[in-house]
């Protein structure tokens, strides 16, 4: 059943600040997909019962929920194939064939390379045993393209597309039993799939999608450009997202499985354009005009009337892909530094014996733990079943900026002028990194939606009622201070009053924290007691503002961020007390207290950069085995000894 609250509260905010009818109708159409999504699951797994939601709204946090256990590892069967992968990538790289050298492809995965991975089932991690998969569960699969990431970030990017968001997803979730048996060939990799949402018109915004398919005679024809493809193959599958009509459907979006053609034709064209960020991947603008596909492609469950709820979900799980090839991508940059810091002697020291340069592993270190707390917390909600909405999101978000923060601040300064040699992955990569702000979501239209969905019930149940009756009463602006006002929203003012005493008293608690290192527990408690107080700061701002908020971007965005900084303290601390190795604990421990010094301000204390200085000492040394078996790369531009 879809809900439409919603749909109704953004129509009517949206046309409140002025908005056209068309332009609050779609952003109503769009908010109502979400809620559809949303409606998907059962209610303890929807978004306001999702940990993120319960801790800013609810009397309670429930601390087990940001608590993910660390995942299992690949087993048996599973464990040998992703293992074969692992030597495929490498005996690829090592030959020279990792990447085509010439053709129309050249510099893309090689064929061969994506042959050899299909037949030992990398593609088909996820894809349960009887389909001819490995059958993961999601956190081992997320633990997997980290470990991937690390030596071949493209190809953890190229399945995690496959797999996640690609024609798998949808089929697995979505997919009724005759369109599941497209799983069997997906898991050798031949086909590989793609995931088609995105218009050169319209990014963003996802009303302004112009490809339709319409029905007739058993078949979809479909007309239109899709834009920034990844992973687009001949012959592949493309899970397209486009505007379906026909006999008895008026247009709305929708699903659809088409089976790419081998062939270019004036029925299905590429748009050849050249992105410097997944460089190894094939990325097109794809053109429709007239292709066909049976109508049995159609991916349509009775419980989904909105093909953007299938989007929205796999986009969820696409997220967590995104951080966990980010985890990877920090390892191999922490452990390249460490061998410029031992190899770059500078007035008669290495330079990994001076303070600043240690700092630079500790911060490294305290990073990548957080990418893989995240990676593991919200892979594991996935799989217990949640919607992962507000979760997903604040990973996304969060572990694109902080990978950002290490290429832009860290990594590049720490190699010195060599960083800007076009041999040097920095270099080389720069681009790359940058991309994961804007695909999956881009980051501010997430922390857009985000706010959207951690506000909306706050929203309907308190403010929606007083709006109304402001509207109905035909006042300007409601004046908290005019009596007369009062008088008028008397049936309507109680409830949120109750509301606000409440929170401001600020009774509210947490569940027990688990077993923890003390310094841990601090800075958990502390996140958890800043998220909680984001209630009171959100209301307040949506109060300020009151409709107009819809249009304070900058404001919703500093408000996002801020509690997305908590929501990674909380984790983090977490995440460091199953790790059972001290160095783990400490890089948490820094990256705690760096990140609720930047949310309080002031300077760094004595003890802050000792305890940096300890940590990289200990990354210098090899203690920190998140590093071990990371190759260490080169250096380029070597000079005579
Ligand atoms: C490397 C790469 C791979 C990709 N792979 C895929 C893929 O496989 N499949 C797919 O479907 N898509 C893919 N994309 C597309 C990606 O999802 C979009 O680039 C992204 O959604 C942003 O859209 P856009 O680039 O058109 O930016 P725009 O929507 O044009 O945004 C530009 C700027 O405008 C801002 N903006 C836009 N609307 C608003 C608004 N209403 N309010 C405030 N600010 C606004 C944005 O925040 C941004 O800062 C890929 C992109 C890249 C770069």
């Amino acid at each position: 059943m879809e809900s439409t609250q919603g749909k109704d509260l953004v129509t009517q905010v949206a046309l409140s600040t002025g908005a056209s009818q068309a332009e609050a109708e779609a952003l109503g159409e769009v908010a109502g997909a979400d809620d559809a999504a949303n409606a998907l699951f059962a209610p303890e797994y929807q978004t306001e019962s999702s940990p993120v939601h319960r801790t800013v709204w609810d009397d309670h946090c429930p601390v087990e929920l940001f608590d993910a256990p660390t995942p299992s590892a690949a087993q048996g069967r599973a464990k040998a194939a992703m293992d074969a992968a692992f030597e495929i990538v490498r005996r690829h790289q090592r030959a020279g064939t990792y990447v085509n050298g010439d053709g129309p492809y050249a510099g893309k995965l090689s064929d061969a390379l994506i042959a050899d991975l299909g037949q030992v089932g990398y593609y088909g991690a996820l894809i349960p045993e009887e389909y001819g998969g490995l059958g993961l569960d999601f956190p081992a699969f997320a633990l997997e393209e980290t470990r991937m990431a690390v030596i071949a970030p493209s190809v953890a990017m190229q399945n995690s597309v496959h797999e996640a968001i690609g024609a798998v997803g949808p089929l697995l979730f979505f997919g009724n039993r005759q369109q599941r048996e497209w799983l069997r060939a997906l898991a050798t990799g031949n086909p590989q799939s793609c995931f088609a949402l995105t218009e050169s018109q319209g990014g963003s915004d996802l009303k302004n999608m112009l490809t339709r398919g319409v029905i007739t005679d058993g078949e979809i024809v479909i007309t239109g450009q899709k834009w920034f493809i990844t992973n687009v193959y001949p012959g592949g599958l493309m899970c397209l997202v486009c505007m379906l009509q026909g006999p008895d459907l008026s247009p709305s979006p929708q699903v659809l499985i088409v089976e790419l053609p081998r062939e270019e034709n004036e029925r299905y064209w590429l748009t050849r354009y050249k992105l410097s960020a997944l460089q190894e991947l094939r990325n097109y603008g794809v053109n429709f005009n007239g292709l066909r596909v049976p109508l049995a492609n159609w991916i349509h469950p009775k419980n989904v009337s909105n093909g953007l709820t299938i989007a929205y979900h796999l986009l969820n799980r696409g997220r967590v892909s995104v951080c966990a090839v980010a985890a990877g991508r920090l390892r191999s940059m922490l452990q390249h530094m460490r061998l410029w810091g031992r190899t770059r002697v500078s007035m008669s020291k290495p330079i990994d014996q001076r303070d600043l340069p240690l700092e630079d592993y500790a911060r490294m270190a305290g990073l990548i733990v957080c990418a893989d707390a995240f990676r593991d917390w919200t892979a594991w909600l996935l799989q217990k079943g949640y919607r992962g909405e507000l979760e997903t999101g604040a990973a996304k978000v969060t572990v694109t900026r902080l990978l950002n923060e290490a290429m832009e601040r860290i990594y590049p300064q720490f190699w010195g002028g060599r960083a800007l040699d076009v041999c040097h992955p920095y270099s080389q990569q720069v681009t790359e990194l940058k991309a994961a702000e804007i695909y999956e979501g881009h980051n501010n239209m997430l922390c857009l939606a985000w706010f959207a969905a951690l506000t909306k019930r706050h929203g309907a149940r308190f403010m929606m009622p007083i709006f109304k009756r402001v509207q109905e009463l035909g006042l300007q602006r409601f004046d908290p201070a005019n009596p007369s006002h009062l008088w008028q929203l008397r049936k309507e003012l109680p409830e949120y009053g109750k509301w606000i005493a409440r929170h401001h008293v600020d009774l509210r608690g947490h569940t027990p924290l688990p077993a923890m290192p003390r310094e841990l527990a601090r800075y958990a408690r502390a996140a958890i007691h800043g998220l909680q107080g984001m209630a009171i700061v959100m209301d307040g701002a949506m109060r300020e503002h009151r409709e107009d908020l819809i249009n304070r971007q900058g404001v919703v965005q500093d408000l996002v961020l801020e509690a997305h900084q908590y929501i990674a303290v909380l984790v983090t601390a977490l995440h460091a007390r199953h790790a059972g190795d001290p160095v783990v604990e400490l890089a948490a421990q820094t990256f705690c207290e760096e990140q609720l010094r930047r949310l309080r301000g002031g300077r760094r204390t004595r003890e802050q950069h000792a305890r940096l200085v300890e940590l990289g000492r200990m990354v210098r040394e090899g203690r920190f085995h998140l590093l071990d078996g990371v190759p260490e790369g080169e250096v380029n531009m070597p000079w005579e000894a």
